[in-house]
């Protein structure tokens, strides 16, 4: 048989060099961002069309290239950072493998304008798909422009897998985060169809966290300073009440080189231990200088993930220089100061616990002013056990389960036939079979599930789950109808977001609006509300936008989130009773009513199981 093996045209290797190197448009602002950077460039501009997808151009006043080296510069393998593989272990610059460009230029349209300082003239090149189609001479500025145009038009394959032009922008914004907060000193600018996002002068550290993620955020910064002989540690950590449910403002550089860690990130949560309420993300931006030897950062393709040759060292070291700010700035109010001094526990937060915020979450947001029915009984006045319950919220609470009946919904009528009348929540549950199944029909097992008896046997449902999805309908229906009732405030509330926040919430504005929100304005990191749904207290608000901001977010990997069903899914998720949450009987019930109202009762909006049942027969099997 003839030989069969033979070597890849160029084109084809480079393509496949793509897939590593360029998986959405996001990876090649990148990478011309670091290009830019390791030319020394001093202002650094990014323009965006379409999220990327039309066009990504980086223009810098860098120190650009000859003739030859751009010719040279599209090939594999073709770099000016690296001479021999001993380079590889003293890396200073972001680039070296020399494949950038070279993917680019396989699966795209790259024109490459550049000029060298000495120069009287530059060099143009027309690249698409590989092939040269143009070399000139040109006047142009002393530094290089790069602009790639039609990302994927030659693998349409690639080009549909792309995301939405949200969830695109979205990693486009994270990387540019990432490489300006690596590089305050360097100017950077951000132009996203036209309009100007970001404009970042160089400045210090700290000024450059603040023009990224707002003006708020300057009071929040906690500094990180520790030098030891393995590890440089320097930077800031968000204080503990800031704490969002976010990860996004969580940034390790490395060298100035973003890497993510998952172990390093577990020093600082240990750090912040006790310190935080549940759910919540501490925020740190921590530059780590380490020797170059001491690392290794060829073994991803989009290097951002490294090895260190001794992480515990590194990690313990963290842990306790973030432990160390945190008490040293006083970040806890209630701080015990005569603490053991050892610094490992260093404060008993446990008992003390941070203030937490006494937000009421268990509420109906769409209670009409109706009375309530028949089957409210006042006399255990629909009271929670629970503290960060207010004490006025029982009034809510007896409103809960009214207010479904309007638009010919199914209702709980249907479950007309159950008599339920309350009881006091002491009653025991085996005190007196008979009158029990007469009067109780249901019960609360640990504060977690409801308990209640039908015909054929029991239900056990899932408080959490259940009002979620009984919250979800509602907030879906108001949605899709725009029915959804406001409550002005007396006063518009402020509350400030990040640049990027600020564009996610003008694009749910209108969804937001159909539930009820009233936005008097949104600008410059601060957002204006004059009204919010009924029955949404007004202390809530940021939580419920805080919390379908982080959805959206964590929303971005797997699907174009229907922005309508996220909103109604989140909001459904912050406002429902929790578990761990003690209910009246009463409250049980119509909870237990409430559901059985809704379209799709047997899961909650994230497709869990609400409830389940077992049927008499099935307990007969048991006992036999
Ligand atoms: P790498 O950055 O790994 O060296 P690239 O494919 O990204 O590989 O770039 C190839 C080479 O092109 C670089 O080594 C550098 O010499 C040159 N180059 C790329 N972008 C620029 C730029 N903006 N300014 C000056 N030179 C550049
Ligand atoms: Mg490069």
């Amino acid at each position: 048989m003839s030989d069969i093996i033979q070597l890849l045209p160029d084109h084809v290797a480079n393509q496949i060099a793509a897939g590593e190197v360029v998986q959405r448009p996001a990876s090649v602002v990148k990478e011309l961002l670091e290009n830019a950077i390791d030319a020394d460039a001093t202002v650094i501009k990014l323009i965006i069309k379409d999220a990327g997808k039309t066009l990504v151009q980086v223009i810098d006043d860098g120190k650009g290239m000859s003739a030859t080296d751009a010719r040279l510069s599209f090939e594999r393998h073709a770099t000016s950072k690296i001479k021999s593989a001993d380079d590889l272990f003293k890396l200073n610059t972001k680039g070296f493998r020399g494949e950038a460009l070279a993917s680019i230029a396989a699966i795209a349209h790259v024109e490459l304008k550049t000029k060298q300082d000495d120069q009287e003239l530059g060099t143009t090149i027309v690249i698409e798909g590989s092939e040269v189609k143009s070399q000139e001479v040109i006047v142009t500025p002393t530094g290089t422009s790069l602009s790639v145009k039609h990302l994927f038009f030659n693998i349409p394959a690639r080009r549909n897998f792309l995301k939405s032009n949200t969830v695109e922008l979205r990693h486009i914004i994270d990387e540019f985060h990432r490489v300006a907060l690596a590089h305050p000193s360097i100017g950077f600018s951000m132009f996203s169809n036209g309009t100007e996002t970001y404009n970042l002068p160089p400045s210090n550290y700290r000024q450059r966290i603040v023009n990224i993620f707002g003006t708020k955020t300057n009071e929040k910064l906690v500094p990180v300073e520790e030098a030891t002989e393995v590890l440089i540690i320097s930077g800031f950590v968000g204080k503990p009440e800031f704490a969002k449910k976010s990860r996004n403002e969580q940034f390790f550089f490395v060298n100035n080189r973003f890497i993510k860690s998952a172990y390093l990130n577990h020093a600082i949560n240990s750090a912040f231990e006790g310190l935080l309420k549940d759910g919540a993300q501490p925020s740190y931006y921590l530059n780590l200088t380490v020797n170059p030897q001491t690392i290794d950062i060829n073994i991803h393709p989009t290097k951002t993930e490294i090895k260190f040759d001794d992480e515990h060292t590194l990690y313990a070291i963290l842990r306790s220089a973030v432990k160390h700010s945190l008490g040293q700035f006083n970040i806890a109010p209630v701080l015990d100061f005569d603490r053991d001094a050892n610094l490992d526990t260093p404060y008993s937060y446990e008992q003390k616990g941070m203030p937490s915020v006494e937000v009421d979450r268990s509420f109906n947001p769409f209670k009409q002013d109706t009375p309530p029915t028949k089957t409210v009984a006042s006399s255990s006045g629909g009271s929670f056990s629970s503290p960060s319950f207010k004490k006025d919220s029982g009034a809510n609470w007896d409103g809960l389960y009214v207010g479904l009946e309007s638009k010919g919904t199914k209702t709980a009528t249907d479950f007309s036939e159950i008599h339920f009348e309350s009881q006091p929540q002491t009653e025991s549950f085996f005190k007196n079979e008979n009158e029990v199944e007469q009067k109780q029909t249901t019960y609360q097992l640990n504060n977690k599930f409801i308990i209640s008896t039908i015909k054929s046997g029991m239900l056990v449902i899932d408080q959490h789950r259940a009002h979620q999805r009984v919250l979800y309908e509602d907030f879906l229906r108001h949605i899709t109808i725009k029915e959804g009732v406001s409550q002005q405030l007396l006063f518009p509330l402020e509350l400030h977001f990040s640049n990027q926040e600020i564009a996610l919430i003008n694009q749910l504005k209108e969804d937001l609006e159909s539930t009820g929100f009233i936005f008097q304005s949104i600008e410059n990191e601060t957002v204006q509300i004059t009204g919010v749904p009924v029955n949404v207290p007004e202390s809530e608000v940021s939580i419920i936008l805080e919390q379908l901001i982080s959805d959206v977010e964590n929303e971005v990997p797997d699907s174009n989130f229907s922005a309508t069903d996220l909103l109604a899914k989140s909001m459904a998720k912050s406002l429902a009773i929790k578990t761990g949450q003690s209910l009246t009987n009463q409250e049980q019930e119509h909870l237990v009513n409430r559901l059985f109202g809704c379209k799709e009762p047997n899961v909650s909006p994230t497709n869990k199981t609400t409830f389940v049942t077992m049927t008499v027969d099935e307990l007969d099997k048991k006992f036999m």
